[in-house]
This record gives structure tokens, C-alpha cells and sequence, in this order.
């Protein structure tokens, strides 16, 4: 028995720990935003769902996962969708758009106005015509509003298109910032350094308490300068487990670890899909694998 005390005092311990860290989580909080982080591999999905029922999804992963999207929207109830935000033409966050059109109503889709010139962005963009769906150029200083309390800002691109950059389609990324009450999140897509360089130099108000990691993680995203202005207090990576790329990498991590940044990180690869909700005030925490 003396022996076996002090293991079943640890085990005791981490029961209990387990079960208050499981109560904190999932405190009941007031009407709440609802922002999903659609685990799809290799890519971006987030679907954003205001208190009032409005669904807002923000690009839809590789052409694969666009199933998996539809799916999981219908799940949480989901049957229009006000406004499809599509970051930057790459495959990876609108392969499964044409899924998306074809299978809600939409009221309106955000587009950087990057014409990359691929299949993908052509079926896109033939799709949209095709369905009439009211097609906006994002451009700084544009506010969609959703109820009394929340709006998304188009924080990027600018009238101009950044040109000559590491990557034209992904620093021209739509920049989106959820705001409701006190609580902002920031939406790079996959801008690099010099889309962050151009949001820096416009001296707009970045500072969001949700950040979702731009670019899975790169290296050439994520400047200590970036995040110095961010502040981010949760840190959300959209990543594939063992992808191609060796997204996230290490120095990214580096910057973004809890000593330095005081943020709590998520990542798809590792807690599949992630929820957060918040009531404007209080932010709360959810994970498929926690
Ligand atoms: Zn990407």
C-alpha cells in the first residue's frame, strides 16, 4: 500500500486536473461567434457563424476535402451562406469551392481580384458567373456587416495589387478581421513577408486576440514584427500532417512559442478541427483532439 499511495495520489492529480481543465473549456458563455477550423489537411476552411445564424466560410481546402466542407457546414446547420470569402486562388484554399456553390445559396463571394490564370480559378470563377452570385474585388477599408455586433474588415489588398513579390497570389491574399465586442481575429490567408510588410506600413489596427497562422506555418510568413503588432493570445495553425512543404516550420514555431508570444497554439495536423467561440468578451477553446 505504500508503495502504490503515492501512484494513486498521481493519478488522483491528473483526474482531477484533467476534469478542471475540461470545465474551464467548456463554460456555458452568452450568445457567441462561432469560428470553425475545418481540419483539411493541407489547406484553409473556416466557417464563421454569427449569433444571429449568419454562416460566412472563408476558402474550402484542395478539391478533395470539398465534400468533407459541404458536410460538416450541413452538420452545424448551415444552409446559406452570406458571403464566401476566397483568400487567394491557390488550390489548396479553393479546390472545394465549386462544392460549395453548387451545394448553398450564396449571397455574395470576396475575392483578392489575383487572376492566376489556373483551371481551378477558371471553373471558379465560371461558376460564380454562371450562378449570378454577386462578386466583390476585395479592397481595403470595405466593412461587411452581420447583425448589430459583428463585421468583418477587409484589411488587403489595396486598390493596387502588390507585384514582383516572393509569391504575386499569396501576398495579394484577402485580409479579413473579425470583429464582435472586444474580441478581433485575424485572417492573413497566406500572405508573406511583403503582404505583411504592406498591412505593417498601412498602419491599420492589426492587433486581434485570435490570430490564424498565415501560410501553414512558413517560414517566410510570421515576422517577429507582425506578430509584435498582432498580439495574438491563441494561435491557430491550418496545416497537413506530413506535408510536402515541412509546414509549419521550426523557426515560424520558434516565433510563435507560449515564452515569447504568451499564446496558446492550435494546429489542425494535430487537434483535427478546432472551434472557438466567443461572446465578444470571453474566448473559449474547443478541439476535436484535444
Ligand atoms: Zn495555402
Amino acid at each position: 500500500m505504500r508503495r502504490l499511495l503515492p501512484i494513486i495520489l498521481l493519478v488522483f492529480a491528473l483526474a482531477l486536473g484533467t476534469w478542471t481543465g475540461w470545465n474551464k473549456q467548456k463554460e456555458p458563455i452568452g450568445p457567441s461567434v462561432r469560428v470553425e477550423f475545418i481540419d483539411v489537411g493541407q489547406g484553409d476552411s473556416i466557417l464563421i457563424k454569427t449569433p444571429e445564424g449568419d454562416a460566412i466560410l472563408i476558402d474550402a481546402g484542395e478539391k478533395e476535402y470539398g465534400p468533407k466542407v459541404v458536410s460538416h457546414l450541413r452538420k452545424l446547420g448551415v444552409r446559406r451562406l452570406r458571403l464566401v470569402v476566397m483568400s487567394h486562388p491557390h488550390s489548396d484554399h479553393i479546390g472545394g469551392i465549386p462544392d460549395v456553390l453548387n451545394s448553398f445559396k450564396v449571397g455574395g463571394v470576396l475575392d483578392s481580384g489575383y487572376v492566376h490564370g489556373t483551371n481551378t480559378q477558371e471553373r471558379v470563377l465560371s461558376i460564380i458567373e454562371k450562378k449570378k452570385i454577386p462578386y466583390h474585388r476585395a479592397t481595403q477599408g470595405m466593412v461587411f456587416r452581420f447583425g448589430d455586433d459583428v463585421q468583418l474588415k477587409v484589411l488587403a489588398p489595396g486598390k493596387q495589387h502588390l507585384q514582383g513579390t516572393s509569391s504575386d497570389a499569396n501576398n495579394n491574399s484577402v485580409v479579413v478581421q473579425l470583429i464582435t465586442g472586444r474580441v478581433k481575429m485575424l485572417f492573413p490567408g497566406d500572405i508573406e513577408r511583403d503582404g505583411e510588410g504592406w498591412l505593417i506600413a498601412s498602419r491599420q489596427d492589426i492587433e486581434s486576440q485570435i490570430l490564424k497562422v498565415a501560410h501553414h506555418g512558413a517560414s517566410t510568413s510570421t515576422s517577429l514584427e507582425f506578430l509584435r503588432l498582432v498580439k495574438p493570445e491563441y494561435v491557430v495553425i491550418s496545416v497537413g500532417a506530413g506535408n510536402e512543404y515541412g509546414h509549419p516550420r521550426k523557426s515560424t514555431l520558434k516565433r510563435l512559442v507560449k515564452d515569447r508570444t504568451g499564446a496558446s497554439m492550435y494546429r489542425t495536423d494535430k487537434n483535427g478541427t478546432i472551434t472557438i467561440r466567443t461572446d465578444g468578451r470571453r474566448i473559449t477553446v474547443e478541439a476535436q483532439n484535444e
